[in-house]
């Protein structure tokens, strides 16, 4: 597709989302400016860039789609996306809208071939010789963040880079956040009670390094970077989007300068955990020990035999010890759950 025929289809149709998995492959860079005088450039498919003429100090990445069958956010972000090509939105930021895995997307698939989430800082690239659609989606996405953020202009910038999914399965709370490793920083106030505006007041600190785009975010641009959970995945036009609301209103204030619904950080306010351990599928025999409805941060019983693998069982080790993400389908090798357990980030929030 040359950029004039792109241009024309966009501003026909501003559905920058229905172009981008009507290209799942590729869109030509083009660029052009609304009315208002915002100019917009696409990079590639599933990635739009928006400078209003006046902005702020914040430079705002929403994403969505990294894993392909999580369509509510996608609609989430196309809808915010549309309203800003149709100038019926007027930006106050900067703003970079990404749709990970647009193959995914139209597949209705989490992946193609490769977890797209466990493969940025690097780890796209750490297997030589080992290529996929989402290892080379990867290395793009990292360059188009870094650009974005590298060609802000000079003095105090904000970074920022929220990374939105939905579940396998449900939650005991519907909406929370996974907060990357911060090598010993402490946690932000501001973005906790941001994070509560989008109705996402469970939050996942996370102690070790990971290959998700919100670490990423976080290690190699130094940007506040989340990764947030909005609801259980459900294919296109089955998502109520009225549980989404909270979320929809939180980022489009932020992004266009309207009022947020925050209040300031209590952490009584919060269900705030840590990762005690990781447990891995190391073996095709990989089983877990309960059924697929149970939700992700429930607890069990000590003692409660919650996986088994070839050779061991994994139980619940300590009081108070819930389980998220189970997956019994990842790769051998690959993270199949984690324990997580409460914590206080008193003294480690500024
Ligand atoms: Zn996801």
């Amino acid at each position: 597709m040359k950029p004039e025929t792109l241009l024309q289809q966009l501003q026909h149709d501003p559905d920058f989302l229905k172009l981008t998995l009507a290209h799942p492959d590729f869109l030509p860079y083009a660029s052009y400016a609304l009315h208002n005088g915002t100019e917009v450039q696409i990079w590639d498919t599933g990635v739009i860039y928006f400078q209003p003429e006046q902005f702020g100090t914040q430079d705002i990445v929403l994403s969505s789609g990294v894993h392909g069958n999580e369509t509510a956010p996608v609609e989430l972000c196309s809808e915010l996306l549309n309203k800003v090509l149709a100038g019926k939105l007027l930006l106050t930021e900067r703003v970079l809208f990404l749709f990970g895995n647009p193959p995914a997307i139209n597949a209705g698939v989490r992946e193609i071939q490769d977890n797209l989430n466990r493969l940025f800082s690097g780890h796209h690239s750490k297997e030589s010789g080992v290529q996929s659609a989402e290892r080379e989606r990867a290395k793009k996405l990292e360059s188009y963040v870094l650009k974005f953020f590298n060609e802000a202009p000079q003095g105090l910038r904000e970074p920022k880079l929220y990374d939105l999914h939905t579940a396998i399965r449900g939650s005991r709370f519907e909406k929370f956040a996974v907060y990357p490793f911060l090598h010993g920083k402490n946690w932000s106030k501001s973005q906790f009670e941001f994070l509560k505006a989008c109705g996402a007041n469970t939050v996942l600190l996370m102690q070790t390094p990971a290959s998700t785009f919100s670490y990423f975010a976080a290690q190699s641009c130094n940007a506040h970077g989340f990764t947030i959970e909005l609801g259980k995945a459900r294919p296109f036009g089955q998502n109520d989007m009225s549980r989404f609301a909270d979320a929809a209103a939180a980022f489009s204030a932020l992004i266009s300068g309207g009022e947020l619904a925050t209040t300031e950080f209590n952490e009584a306010d919060f269900n705030l955990y840590e990762v005690r351990r990781s447990i891995d599928k190391t073996t095709e025999a990989f089983t877990l020990h309960f059924a697929d409805n149970i939700e992700n941060f429930t607890t069990f019983e000590l003692g409660t035999v919650l996986a088994s693998d070839a050779s061991v069982e994994y139980k619940v080790e300590v009081e108070g010890e819930a389980i998220i993400f189970p997956n019994p389908k990842v790769a051998i090798g690959q993270r199949a759950m984690l324990m997580v357990k409460p914590v206080s980030v008193a003294g480690k929030v500024s």
